[in-house]
């Protein structure tokens, strides 16, 4: 096949860096055309000496002309801006983009790839969330080939049927499976005491047992927000009811998901918690590439267990499923308060116990209609966003 131009957005960040190193094991296979990133001006040059795009694009101007400073004398043209991002997604010479901006941030140049009916590799869940039946539309109306990258979602990819995947069917009932089962490790306060949760600290939040990650996901693995953003990115993604649904903790993360069938085989995805796995599975789809991750080797496996998750110890998993089943306008507007209220513990402004307070109070007070515009899911992130700062400002 021949070399195929790449766009990643989110370039300096966990994933980002990740494909980085997934394409650089593969060298004649992709070719990197643009590199997308918020402020790390830094680190993008880095990036930029050893990858050598045709464009970079940073998300602030100040940003962007502190890249250029490091770029002097290089070939590769530096922009600013979401509509620089959108324009590098939809570019007539690229193949693949690599959606893994951090956040809503994500929405808008994730949509534009859509779009252009590019082959989108899907890590930025959040705009799943915000915008899911406009986006599942978008993708079928252009074309699109859609990838899952955040694990869970690669690994039960990976275990359904090809008809499914190749979007001949899109009724997993007919096609005879009859759950899916969403693992998650349960973070690192799995076994912590309940009382003790309120005084957790930003280090020990961060500090993931099984993956390392950004730390807006990291909190949001403590939480277990992540997994209930999960659960409503799996119901776009696999066409599926909440009902079909079910949440299993694995503490080892080796199982990174199972579906099940009619006749009761299960299947399941197993690995090294190493997300250059599901990146290098999504670049390469059908085909398989080397990825530089290591076998599991079971011989030094000790323990494999399963519990179900306790909702007093992870309430903001109960609050995200409700909101699936409430529909897009409550998954918009607790995305939103969930990454403020993140943001704010992240800065020491409020308790690791007050991120569900924000998210639970916003959507409470949280009109809710019906979002059927890129403009209207906007507005509604843009109002929760402002709501959760005014809770925010209320409990300090
Ligand atoms: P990260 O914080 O390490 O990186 C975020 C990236 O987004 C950085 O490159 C940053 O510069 C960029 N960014 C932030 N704001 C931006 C803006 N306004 N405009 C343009 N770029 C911006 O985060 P991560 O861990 O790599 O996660 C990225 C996405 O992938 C998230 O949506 C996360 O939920 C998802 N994801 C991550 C993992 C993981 O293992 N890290 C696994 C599954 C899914
Ligand atoms: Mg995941």
């Amino acid at each position: 096949m021949s070399e195929q131009n790449l766009v990643v957005l989110g370039a300096t960040g966990s994933i980002g860096l990740s494909t980085l190193d997934v394409v650089s094991r593969n060298e004649e296979q992709y070719r990197v055309f643009a590199l997308v990133a918020g402020q790390n001006a830094e680190k993008m040059a880095e990036l930029c000496s050893r990858h050598r795009p045709k464009y970079a694009v940073m998300s602030s101007e100040q940003a962007a002309q502190q890249l250029s400073q490091h770029l002097t004398g290089t070939t590769t043209e530096v922009l600013h801006g979401v509509e620089a991002m959108a324009e590098m997604a939809r570019h007539v010479d690229v193949d693949i983009v690599m959606s893994a901006i951090v956040g809503a941030a994500g929405l808008l140049p994730t949509l534009a790839a859509v779009e252009a009916g590019k082959k989108v590799l899907l890590a930025n869940k959040e705009s799943l969330v915000m915008s899911g039946q406009l986006f599942m539309d978008k993708v079928k109306a252009h074309g699109a080939t859609l990838l899952p990258i955040d694990s869970e979602h690669n690994a039960i990819y990976q275990c359904l049927p090809t008809t499914i995947q190749t979007g001949q069917s899109s009724n997993l009932s007919h096609s005879g499976v009859s759950k899916i089962l969403l693992t998650g490790s349960g973070g690192p306060f799995l076994q912590r005491s309940l009382a003790s949760l309120a005084s957790v600290t930003v280090e020990e939040a961060v500090a993931h047992p099984n993956w390392s990650m950004g730390r807006k996901i990291s909190v949001d693995s403590a939480t277990m927000m992540n997994k209930g953003l999960e659960f409503i990115e799996a119901k776009w993604l696999f066409n599926c009811s909440a009902d079909d649904i079910e949440v299993v903790i694995h503490p080892q993360s080796m199982i990174h998901s199972m579906v099940q069938y009619r006749d009761g085989s299960v299947l399941a995805q197993m690995g090294q918690p190493d997300m250059r796995t599901p990146i290098a599975y999504g670049l390469a789809y059908p085909e398989r590439i080397d990825a530089g991750v290591e076998p599991l080797d079971f011989s030094q496996i000790v323990d494999f267990t399963f519990t179900k998750p306790d909702f007093n110890r992870y309430p903001n998993l109960k609050l995200a499923i409700d909101a699936c089943r409430s529909g897009q306008a409550a998954t918009t507007t607790v995305n939103a308060a969930n990454e403020i209220a993140v943001a704010a513990f992240l800065e020491g402004k409020i308790g690791f116990c007050d991120i569900y307070r924000v998210n639970a109070l916003t959507l409470e007070q949280s009109t809710l209609s019906v979002l059927k515009s890129v403009e209207s899911i906007m507005e509604t992130d843009r109002t929760a966003r402002h709501r959760a700062q005014q809770i925010i400002a209320t409990l300090r």
